[in-house]
C-alpha cells in the first residue's frame, strides 16, 4: 500500500512509519516539524520506500502530495503534550480543523482510507469512569486545555461528517496515555519527566497530591491496536489505551525502581483543568479489533530504559 502519515516525525507518527515499512509499505512522512524530531526518522535514511516532506498541513497541500495514488492516510499531526499544547495554543487549534480538513479532502480525492488520531481528552475531566466510548465528556471550553481538547473534538465531528456526507471509509481512534522510545524527554509529559529526572538523581515533580490517576499504555500495543483499527470496517472511536489505572505518585515509584534511582519527590502546583482520573473501557477494542495491550507498566519502562539513559548522554 502507498500511505501518507501526517505528524510522522513525531514519538507515535515515527512508530507507526516503522511499523508499516515493516510490512512492505510505501510511506510518505509529512511534518512541519513544530513538536516533531528529524531524529526519530534518521534511521531510515537508506530507506527507499520512505519519503519525508517538510510541510504544515494547515497550508494548501503541494503537487507532491498528489503524485501516485495514496491507498490509505494517517493523520498524527499535532502538538500532544500540554506544555507544546499550551505553547502553541493557536497552530492547536488550527492543525485540528483547517489542516485535517486539507487532508480529508485529500482523502476524499484519492478514495483512500484515512485514520485521525483523537484523545481520551475528549472526554475531558471525565465524570463517569472507566471511560466508554459512548461517554460524551467534560470539557471546560474555554480553559487552557480547550486549545487541544476541542480542536481533537473538533476534528471528531469532521471525520464522521467525512464518513457520512462523503462517504470516505474513516476511523478514530481515542488515545490513551502513550510512553515508550522517542517519547521526547523535554516535552514535559510525566512519563519522560520522572524517567529523566530519576536518570539525572534530580527529585521527581509530582503535580498536586499525586493522587490523580491515568493508565499507561506502551507503545508498540497501541501501534498494534490502531493498525488493526485502521483494517477494520468500524467507524465510531474505539478506545485503545491500557486500563491498568495507577497514581502519579505510583508511578514514580516505579519509575524510581525501574531506574534504581534515589531521587526525592517534590510537589508542584497542579495545572488548570488536569484530569483528576482516566481509564479507557477497551471492549470496543476488545470485541471488534480483538485487542489487548499485552505489556505492562514496569516491563514498558524497562524497555524504554536505553533511549532515555542515551538522551542522557546525548546533554551531557
Ligand atoms: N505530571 C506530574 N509531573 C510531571 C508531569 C506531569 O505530576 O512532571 C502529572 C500531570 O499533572 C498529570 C499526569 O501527570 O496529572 C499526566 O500528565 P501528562 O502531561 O503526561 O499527560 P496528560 O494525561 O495530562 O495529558
Amino acid at each position: 500500500m502507498h500511505i501518507l502519515i501526517t505528524g510522522a516525525a513525531g514519538f507515535l507518527g515515527s512508530h507507526l512509519t516503522d511499523r508499516l515499512l515493516r510490512e512492505g509499505n510505501t510511506v510518505l512522512g509529512v511534518d512541519n516539524l513544530a513538536t516533531g524530531d528529524r531524529e526519530n526518522l534518521a534511521h531510515l535514511v537508506n530507506e527507499s520506500r520512505f519519503r519525508f516532506f517538510e510541510w504544515d498541513i494547515c497550508r494548501p497541500l503541494p503537487a507532491d502530495f498528489e503524485a501516485g495514488h495514496l491507498d490509505y492516510i494517517f493523520n498524527f499531526a499535532s502538538p500532544a503534550s500540554p506544555p507544546e499544547y499550551l505553547r502553541l495554543a493557536i497552530e492547536t487549534l488550527t492543525v485540528g480543523s483547517a489542516g485535517t480538513q486539507n487532508i480529508l479532502e485529500l482523502a476524499a480525492r484519492h478514495e483512500a482510507g484515512f485514520l485521525h488520531a483523537s484523545t481520551s481528552e475528549c472526554y475531558g475531566d471525565p465524570l463517569e469512569h472507566p471511560q466508554t466510548e459512548d461517554y460524551w465528556g467534560n470539557v471546560n471550553p474555554v480553559g487552557p486545555r480547550s486549545v487541544y481538547d476541542e480542536a481533537k473534538r473538533y476534528a471528531e465531528a469532521l471525520v464522521m461528517a467525512y464518513h457520512r456526507s462523503r462517504g470516505v471509509n474513516t476511523h478514530l481512534v481515542r488515545i490513551f496515555n502513550t510512553y515508550g522510545p522517542r517519547l521526547q524527554p523535554s516535552d514535559g509529559r510525566v512519563i519522560s519527566n520522572f524517567m529523566m529526572q530519576a536518570l539525572r538523581g534530580e527529585p521527581l515533580t509530582i503535580y498536586g497530591d499525586g493522587n490523580q490517576t491515568r493508565s499507561f499504555c506502551y507503545v508498540d500495543d497501541l501501534i498494534e491496536g490502531i493498525v488493526r483499527l485502521s483494517r477494520s470496517g468500524v467507524h465510531l472511536p474505539v478506545n485503545i489505551g491500557n486500563p491498568n489505572e495507577f497514581t502519579i505518585l505510583e508511578c514514580a515509584q516505579t519509575v524510581l525502581e525501574i531506574t534504581g534511582s534515589k531521587s526525592e519527590l517534590c510537589f508542584e502546583a497542579l495545572p488548570e483543568d488536569d484530569p483528576i482520573r482516566r481509564r479507557p473501557d477497551i471492549t470496543r477494542a476488545r470485541k471488534l479489533l480483538g485487542w489487548e495491550p499485552k505489556i505492562e507498566l514496569k516491563e514498558g519502562l524497562t524497555r524504554s530504559l536505553d533511549f532515555f539513559k542515551g538522551k542522557l548522554i546525548m546533554a551531557a
